[in-house]
């Protein structure tokens, strides 16, 4: 079967009036971004409430796999569709009927299943309504294929016709990623470490339409350069759904070695992850981002109990810091981790900055007052480093 379209499927619950123009016009520029990178020419069209994609020249697989990382998309449907002719006439029913006819005969060679026919009549001018035009199929169809035959209750295959600006035959409808487009919120300081979590993260809130920016702190000599490419390539894979990432690398060996020497070892971790959030958050003021994310998640590691999480929490005062995997159980992480293709890169054995100084037995219930406390050890130099590092953040266009 050479399809040649795709209907494209979009939840429509809450995006009424003018936000739904703002929807699917960052929706179409999302499918036109994504498809740009595939083989083919394509042409995306929004017309009347629905999007289509038609397709020529095509990798039907290389499309769909592209189409699935559109948040926004519910639903991408492999379509036959037939435009009116020049009078502005859909095809009267022996035309829709053979259309219905060749569409099984190329998309199910076997015939030997069960089906039922849905019609939607959109355009009211069409002279037979739905439920006549389904009977109709219904029986054309039959004597068609002998082999086949009427279920109404569980199909194996629902076919769905629908008259509207156009005749569209579809009946597979491969599940899109869900959420807004990208485009339709604002962006966000993702805080990227190697691991599992944090590209999880970054993906959870880009779903619901947030653009997003990145930093990732390492600590040369003491991490690699390959804990650094790492980082790019996690970054690489947020990007295949956002559109670019901007990453920026902030060298924090000399605030991390300040820290080591001025403060009380067990208070290392919740103390450099301080000052990450604050680097962050400054950074996020530049960029015009209006939260940071993280990968935190309640009593995953000393550093996440909710004493820390307070500990870290409060160096950001001015935007909200969001931390969408907070109630998460790790493996519920990993299997997002594994769908979104990032899980074999963060599992790779590259040190991170966090753990080579890491104490033998971090504090697991920080008192902010103590930390603060400690923190003015750091007082002589600390400014002066933090304006360093943000001075020689390596910017990189992922
Ligand atoms: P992840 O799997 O995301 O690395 P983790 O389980 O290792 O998380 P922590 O090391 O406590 O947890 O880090 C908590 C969060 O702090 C991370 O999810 C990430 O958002 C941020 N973070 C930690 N280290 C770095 C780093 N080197 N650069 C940027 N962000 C970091
Ligand atoms: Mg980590």
């Amino acid at each position: 079967m050479q399809y040649h379209a795709f209907v494209i499927k979009y939840a429509e619950i809450g995006v009424k009036g003018k936000n739904r123009y703002i929807f699917e016009d960052a929706l179409v520029k999302q499918i036109k971004r994504v498809l740009s990178k595939c083989d083919g020419s394509f042409n995306i069209s929004k017309v009347a409430g629905r999007i289509y994609v038609e397709a020529s020249d095509f990798d039907f697989n290389e499309t769909v796999d592209s189409l699935k990382t559109v948040f926004g998309i519910t639903g991408i449907c492999p379509a036959v569709t037939i435009a009116r002719n020049e009078d502005g006439q859909l095809p009267d029913v022996d035309g829709v009927a053979k259309a219905v006819i060749d569409f099984i005969d190329g998309v199910y060679p076997d015939k030997n299943k069960t089906f039922k026919v849905k019609v939607r009549r959109v355009d009211k001018s069409y002279p037979i309504d739905s439920m006549e035009m389904a009977a109709e199929l219904g029986g054309r169809i039959l004597d068609a294929f002998k082999e086949m035959k009427v279920d109404v209750h569980e199909p194996e295959i629902l076919l769905n016709v629908e008259l509207r600006e156009k005749l569209n035959i579809f009946s597979e409808v491969i599940p899109g990623p869900g959420g807004m487009p990208i485009g339709t919120a604002g962006k966000a300081m993702l805080l990227l470490s190697g691991g599992i979590d944090s590209p999880v993260a970054g993906y959870m809130v880009a779903k619901r339409g947030v653009d997003i920016e990145a930093v990732y702190f390492n600590a040369p000599p003491y991490t690699s350069e390959k804990a650094k490419q790492k980082v790019v390539d996690l970054a690489k894979v947020i990007s295949k759904y956002t559109g670019k990432v901007r990453l920026h690398v902030i060298n924090f060996t000399d605030i991390q070695m300040y820290i080591y020497e001025k403060c009380p070892h067990d208070e290392l971790t919740i103390i450099m992850r301080r000052y990450m959030m604050r680097i962050a958050d400054m950074l996020a003021g530049n960029t015009g981002c209006m939260g940071l994310i993280t990968g935190e998640s309640i009593g995953q590691v000393a550093s996440q109990t909710m004493q820390s999480l307070m500990c870290t929490g409060e160096v950001v005062t001015d935007i909200p810091v969001y931390r969408p995997l907070i109630a998460f159980d790790k493996q519920d992480i990993v299997d997002i981790s594994v769908k979104i293709d990032a899980y074999d890169t963060s599992i790779l054995p590259y040190e991170d900055c966090c753990t080579i100084f890491v104490a033998k037995h971090p504090v697991t219930k920080p008192r902010a007052d103590i930390i603060r406390k400690h923190e003015e050890n750091l007082f002589e130099k600390i400014d002066e480093l933090v304006k360093t590092a943000i001075e020689t953040d390596e910017i990189i266009e992922v």
